[in-house]
């Protein structure tokens, strides 16, 4: 398994499994099997409403919680320095954990970035204060980076955003590499690009040509090139599933090394259109979800 260094020196799995859209009834089974096979590192967020069930899997696995690195996200609603702080008490009483190893602002409220800050001040004192050891960002474009390191006093140690081949924002990881922020990949194999009701002409980039030939020539799958071409990229990758088959698979990918021209090819298939929500478009929606108390 790769490690990552975080730039406070803590470890991190680059590979993790997602749990956007994991039904709650279907995630403690997967979170469980992840473990398993030898994950040890979970993307789940307030806003999933699968926490619970998340801690139920990582109990059921038999692990040490030492040996697992476990990342969740504060949802805008809870933004602002008393609820992020209780944001943290909902976020470890669902999963049943005393510390977290990496909490995250689910994207920027631009509207409202004050709340944003303070939130993230919350997360400064929550990690002085050793119940979390690292502390992170999700969704942020460059300028928003910019306006979080102008008010804040810990650089984040990551940045969770959309990355795929159709999708590599190229701006957002060189603002993340130029302040020591590890880029993330969400929707790493494309999910954003083929997921039913996200948008009726959707290209799916697990069936892109180029990416189906260069996984033809290594005897691998599309979704195992696409997160091999992230980690030797240097990024973090979560993918989502929910399918034993599909969770082992997306493990395995360390029997093969794409060349400079495969990662050159991949990332020239950009199309710079994201598939997912514009973060400086919030919707207002956003602000009347309520996560539940654990
Ligand atoms: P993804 O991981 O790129 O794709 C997941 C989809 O691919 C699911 O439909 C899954 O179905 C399918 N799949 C998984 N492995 C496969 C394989 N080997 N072959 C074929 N199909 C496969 O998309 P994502 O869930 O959008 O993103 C991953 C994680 O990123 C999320 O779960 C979440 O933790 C995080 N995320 C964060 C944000 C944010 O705003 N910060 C937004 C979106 C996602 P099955 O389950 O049936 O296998």
């Amino acid at each position: 398994m790769i490690e990552l260094t975080l730039n406070n020196g803590v470890t991190m799995p680059a590979i993790g499994l997602g749990v956007f859209q994991s039904a709650p009834a279907e995630t403690a089974a997967a979170v469980a099997e992840a473990l398993r096979v030898g994950y040890r590192h979970i993307d789940t967020a307030a806003a999933y409403r699968n926490e619970r069930e998340v801690g139920e899997g990582i109990r059921r696995s038999g692990l040490d919680r030492a040996d697992i690195f476990l990342e969740t996200k504060v949802w805008v609603s809870d933004y602002g320095y008393d609820q992020t702080l209780h944001a943290f008490d909902k976020a470890v009483g669902k999963l049943g954990v005393q510390t977290l190893d990496l909490l995250i602002l689910h994207q920027p409220a631009p509207t409202r970035f004050d709340t944003t800050i303070a939130a993230y001040k919350a997360l400064e004192t929550l990690l002085t204060d050793g119940r979390l050891r690292a502390i992170g960002v999700s969704n942020f474009m460059p300028h928003h980076l910019d306006a979080l390191l102008r008010e804040t006093d810990v650089v984040p140690a990551v940045n969770q955003v959309e990355l795929h081949p159709y999708f590599t924002q190229p701006d957002v990881q060189q603002a993340d590499a130029a302040h020591g922020v590890l880029t993330q990949a969400w929707s790493p194999i494309g999910g954003i690009t083929f997921y039913p009701g996200w948008g009726d002409e959707r290209r799916s980039v697990m069936e892109d040509a180029a990416i189906g030939e260069i996984a033809r020539a290594h005897g691998k799958t599309p979704p195992q090139v696409m997160l091999r071409w992230g980690i030797q990229q240097g990024r973090s990758v979560i993918p989502k599933s929910t399918n034993p088959a599909r969770i082992a698979e997306n493990l395995d990918l360390f029997d093969f090394e794409l060349s400079a021209e495969e990662l050159t090819r991949i990332d020239s298939l950009d199309t710079g259109v994201r598939g997912g929500p514009d973060p400086d478009q919030p919707r207002d929606a956003f602000f009347d979800v309520v996560i539940p108390e654990a």
